[in-house]
């Protein structure tokens, strides 16, 4: 599972946007975004970062791209992957690009509330905490459907240790902290002693959470 390592706050901070990337820590005052106040926005990293000039027509274009992928953990070959089945795909390339991203299952987990950020719900999905209708699935790529149920596993022989440091006491723990984070319309959660979900339909562009213009990423893919 490949990963980008190293600090995350300042990929916000040069996005100039909340991408909810680690967890807890984003809703607190802790998040630089919250300590700069409401109408204003941290500087962007580097020590040139506020002497930045307007950004070119292929600066913004190539923000846009960047800010999608962090925001959904996806490395160039897989995004380029997602670009050419939207391309493929008889709908608007932007809307279908931003539809498949947003069905990917570390996402789906997120969404319904089991895991405190995306790399968190990739973690238990790669761990093998995770069950798609039933059966175990560790690929974190992969896109639900409709109709797909989507569940915490659980394990026969559960100590008291496992079921609060566990897939199970993390779900739990991050189903408490939700805070203003809502389950979108394409999900329902089921709120029982299992934490599960299931996918109601596809989603669409209005489900995704991320202020994004899709078009600007289209036009520099296209290129
Ligand atoms: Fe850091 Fe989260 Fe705030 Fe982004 S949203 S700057 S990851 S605390």
């Amino acid at each position: 599972m490949a990963r980008t390592l190293g600090p995350v706050c300042k990929r916000c901070r040069r996005e100039g946007v909340k991408l909810f990337l680690k967890g807890t820590r984003c809703d607190s005052p802790m998040c630089p975004f919250e300590k700069a106040g409401a109408n204003k926005k941290p500087l962007p990293p580097g020590m040139h970062g506020f002497k930045r000039g307007k950004m070119t027509e292929y600066g913004e274009q190539l923000r846009e791209k960047q800010k999608v992928k962090t925001f959904y953990g996806v490395l160039e070959t897989q995004f380029r992957k997602y670009y050419q089945m939207a391309e493929r795909s008889k709908g608007n390339t932007g809307l279908v690009l931003m539809s498949l991203l947003e069905r990917r299952l570390d996402n789906v987990v997120y969404r319904l509330g089991f895991a405190t950020s995306r790399s968190q719900a990739r973690q238990l999905i790669a761990h093998g905490h995770i069950c798609v209708n039933g059966r175990r699935l560790d690929v974190a790529s992969y896109l639900t459907r409709p109709g797909d149920s989507i569940a915490i596993k659980v394990y026969k022989r559960e100590g008291e240790k496992s079921k609060r440091q566990g897939p199970m006491g993390i779900a739990k723990f991050s189903l408490e902290n939700l805070g203003a984070r809502q389950t979108p319309d394409y999900l329902v959660r089921n709120d029982g002693d299992v934490p599960s979900g299931v996918v109601l339909r596809y989603p669409l562009f209005d489900d995704v959470s991320l202020p994004v213009n899709p078009q600007l990423i289209v036009e520099l893919c296209s290129k």
